[in-house]
């Protein structure tokens, strides 16, 4: 079962019969049907989410959403996402402040607008798993996924830190941003909600990884750790490498380190869905399953397929 190849994105051009659309649905059916088998037969999944799955939840940065939350600050400054906007030189605090209090709280603190992680938790079920992501929207915590399987390496909008940084802590910013995003007018904060550094009177940052002043404070270094333990715990038999929305930004914290741990193992699998950019190398190509497709749409496909129980796995149970 570990033997099914299936991709889309690469067919020749031209054919008539069947239509392009139509094999590569076939495709996707097969490549989906693929890793329903795969999720079933695995001892352990480690699941690497990047960017592209919480835009797959709806949280986009641009557009109508970025219109509808942000209408005040495009008409004043011409901005054309949300993304970017965070880094405007603001003249005050209080101004930027209004900006990523909005930032933070719509993006981190507000359910997303769909419920992708959460049925990536129900696929999941009872599987020993893993998630390391790059995503610093916290969406996998707020639908319940347990802390200690969680790494998140690049931060979280809801955790502020020195901007110096003068001490490696960091602090939950959600009272302070609450405040923020009910009191603000006229697109300022009040200046007594601007946060400082308690230890050097700095003003505070966030704790996300955009240069070298981001804090790994002790919950980062302790997942960290949980990390590659998982990881060193896992290095035979049927893994399942599950990257999600990972995109090109950033591919050695995730991408690469999946396709070696595919390369060294022979019994794992790599599977791989995003909009519009999978691939894997040659080397693991026959044990990989791509699935060119919207990530949301592709969970609900996976949780209504039923699974064909395995000779020498443990018979799924209905997901
Ligand atoms: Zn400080």
């Amino acid at each position: 079962m570990f033997k099914k190849i299936a991709t889309v994105g690469n067919g020749a051009a031209g054919e008539t019969t069947p239509s392009y659309a139509d094999r590569a649905t076939a495709k996707v059916d097969l490549a989906i049907d693929a890793l329903a088998e795969a999720i079933a037969a695995a001892d352990a999944i480690v699941v690497g989410a990047g960017a592209g799955l919480s835009t797959s939840s709806g949280l986009t940065y641009e557009g109508e959403r970025f219109e509808r939350l942000f209408g005040d600050f495009i008409e004043r400054y011409g901005f054309h996402d949300m993304y970017s906007a965070g880094f405007h030189p603001y003249a005050t605090l209080e101004e930027q402040w209004a900006y990523w209090s909005r930032y933070i709280w719509y993006n981190r603190y507000e359910p997303a607008p769909k419920d992708s992680y959460a049925k990536l938790l129900r696929l999941l079920g009872d599987k020993d798993f893993f998630v390391i992501t790059t995503n610093v929207d916290h969406q996998f915590q707020r639908v319940g996924f347990p802390k200690e399987r969680l790494f998140y390496t690049q931060g979280d909008y809801g955790l502020w830190q020195c901007s110096v940084p003068c001490h490696a802590k960091t602090y939950d910013n959600y009272a302070t941003v609450k405040r923020m995003v009910e009191e603000q007018r006229d697109m300022h904060v009040p200046s007594e909600l601007v946060p400082h550094c308690p230890v050097c009177g700095e003003p505070m940052g966030m704790n996300l990884r955009a240069d070298d002043t981001f804090v790994e404070d002790e919950g980062w270094h302790e997942a960290a750790l949980r990390y590659r333990s998982f990881i060193d715990a896992h290095t035979t038999g049927r893994m399942l490498f599950l990257e999600l929305g990972v995109g090109a930004n950033t591919p050695g914290i995730i991408k690469y380190p999946f396709w070696r741990s595919v390369f060294d193992n022979g019994d794992a699998t790599y599977a791989c869905i995003n909009l519009g950019e999978t691939y894997a190398p040659s080397e693991i190509r026959t044990r990989s399953i791509l699935i060119d497709g919207d990530i949301d749409a592709v969970l609900d496909e996976l949780l209504a397929t039923t699974h064909t129980p395995c000779a020498d796995g443990p018979v799924p149970a209905a997901i």
